[in-house]
């Protein structure tokens, strides 16, 4: 290829015309080097048009993704608004409880205030979502101590009421009331800080209320002697007893047998002589029989 000119001859078939054209060495350089550059061109754009398709399948496909995410995070916003109704629901109830349970009323309850679905777009959309699952995690921990005091408010009622005093400390009939009376001793007035209950000897004794025996021993007067403690300032005393059955710091149960009747200590029969105190103040135990 080192000539200066080239001639391309074009011979058409069944014709004698031959078309000759004479090219200079450069011109059919400068071709060349034009088909190579249409060449490139024509394959950067078929390039750039495969890649632009694919980026349109993308954005139709994430396009739909975001729609479905969108519809996601209505019901999202949806379930989250049913739980905050659920948990005022709640707060009403608990609100309701401890009114009947006389407790004071819970500390501030936030979620009352929140409502309405989040209406800002993007991130601060999201926040305000955050925002209103943490108010009812929140009102949820407000609820569970709520519960808890309730719980112990009601525990403390059952041990209260466990630790009054209550019923007969024996079949018998009452031979003395509580009160001023002629000492069947001295003769003189004195109080009587009990009430006499009389039954034959041997008669089971019954505890009157849950409690701790804080005495079971001889005591001058009361003879043979059960104190239980039970708590809340009562104490119940059972006096003259034939015999004990039941040892100082026993845990004892409403019902449970602690003694026999019996005519120990200053009596003048078989009977058991029973007390209630509260704050160590004698009470009329006719008010707990
Ligand atoms: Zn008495």
């Amino acid at each position: 290829m080192s000539a200066k000119k080239y001639t391309i001859l074009i011979i058409p078939e069944g014709s004698h015309q031959v078309r000759r054209f004479n090219l200079r060495r450069s011109v059919l350089q400068w071709l060349a080097g034009v088909s190579v550059v249409l060449l490139v061109t024509v394959g950067l754009f078929a390039v750039d048009y495969f890649r632009n398709n694919l980026d349109r399948h993308e954005f139709a496909r994430l396009k739909k993704e975001n729609r479905s995410q969108q519809m996601e995070l209505q019901r999202l916003v949806a379930s989250l608004q049913d739980l905050q109704q659920e948990m005022v629901v709640l707060a009403q109830n608990d609100a309701k409880v401890r009114v009947l349970a006389q407790l004071s009323k819970p500390r501030s309850d936030t979620l009352a205030g929140v409502g309405g679905p989040p209406e800002e777009e993007g991130s601060d959309r999201f926040s305000a979502l955050q925002q209103q699952i943490d108010a009812v995690r929140q009102a949820i921990d407000l609820r569970r101590e709520s519960q808890e005091e309730i719980q112990g408010f009601l525990n403390d009622q059952r041990s209260l009421l466990a630790a009054k005093p209550q019923g007969w400390p024996v079949k018998g009939w009452m031979t003395s009331g509580f009160g001023m009376r002629n000492s069947p001793f001295t003769g003189k007035r004195k109080m009587h800080e009990g009430v006499d209950i009389a039954a034959r000897t041997g008669t089971p004794v019954y505890a009157c209320a849950d409690g701790i025996v804080s005495q079971a021993e001889t005591a001058p007067g009361y003879g043979k002697l059960v104190v239980i403690d039970h708590g809340y300032g009562y104490k119940t005393y059972y006096a003259h007893n034939s015999k004990i059955f039941v040892k100082v710091g026993q845990r004892i149960k409403r019902g449970e047998r602690i003694s026999a009747v019996g005519n120990t200590g200053s009596s003048t029969g078989s009977h058991v002589h029973y007390e209630v105190r509260r704050n160590g103040v004698p009470l009329n135990p006719r008010k707990y029989l």
